[in-house]
Order: structure tokens, then sequence, then C-alpha cells
């Protein structure tokens, strides 16, 4: 992204509102339950991008996210949108949605090995992630190295 007026333009979530059922609080780990107390918005001069600035507090516990969140301009009735939140959950307890379950399991396991500064556990998971997604997408290797070449994904891809 070069321009804050991208966000949610190419890449985001379904809809046209704020998922705020995907939020987690950072405070709490309680997910989706929020309501909004502050709201502002920026509009982009001729035309119908919008910027929001929502400050939402958590229903738990009463901690407070502010996120900025915008619509696609050019969705054309498909809804989609895009978000930022600050501050984010420092715990991990799920990974993204969106992402092959066994990837997320190792990617989940990294996260949680460098909280505890066990680094060599989450350089193997971390690394175990890694080869999952390569082999997802054709890698072919005897090793990850080989695998992360380029080449072996296009051999795959021209078989
Ligand atoms: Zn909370």
């Amino acid at each position: 992204m070069d321009s804050w007026w991208q966000l949610g333009e190419w890449y985001g979530q379904r809809g046209e509102e704020l998922a705020v059922y995907q939020i987690t609080c950072p405070f709490c780990m309680e997910r989706g339950n929020f309501k909004t107390v502050f709201h502002a918005e920026k509009k982009k001069p001729s035309s119908g991008k919008k910027l929001n600035f929502d400050t939402l507090e958590c229903g738990n516990c009463k901690g407070y996210v502010m996120v900025l969140w915008s619509a696609s301009e050019h969705g054309h009735g498909h809804g989609l949108h895009d978000y930022r939140v600050l501050p984010w959950p420092l715990r991990y307890e799920k990974y993204p949605e969106h992402w092959p379950e066994a990837i997320g399991r190792y990617w989940l396991q990294a996260k949680r090995n460098i909280r505890d500064e066990n680094w060599d556990a989450a350089a193997v998971m971390a690394r175990s992630a890694l080869q999952i997604a390569l082999r997802d997408h054709g890698a072919k290797g005897k090793n990850l190295k080989q695998e992360i070449d380029p080449e072996s994904v296009n051999r795959k891809a021209a078989d």
C-alpha cells in the first residue's frame, strides 16, 4: 500500500461495514464484543472514498482499541473493506481464518515460542509453516533451500 486511501481497495474482508466480530480485545482476548464510542471520518476529495476512525470499547473489560478502516470505493456492490487495529493482542490464540490449518498451527506455535523466548523451537516451527506454504504452491526439492528456489515452483507450474 502506497497510500492510506488504498486501504480496502484491493484486499480485505467481506462486506462494506467493519468486521467487528473479527477483532480481538488485546487486553482480555474476547472477540467481537465492542461498541463504538467514537467515530470520525475523512473523505477523499471528489470521490466516494472515506477513511473511518473509530474507537471501540470492549464490552468485557472496558479496554479500548482504535480502528482505521475503509470500504472499497470500486467494490461495485461486492463489498470489501479493510482495517488496522491498535493495539493488537500480544498473545496469539488463533491464526488468520483464511490460512490453511496446518500452516496456522505451526505459525501459532512459532509465535508462542518467540513470546516464551524458546528461539530454537520458534525457528523450527516457522520453518515448518514456511515449508508447508511452499509445498501448497507446488514447490519441489530435497530440502527447504531447494523448495524456496522459485525455479522449483515454476517447474511444477510447467508440468
Ligand atoms: Zn477486553
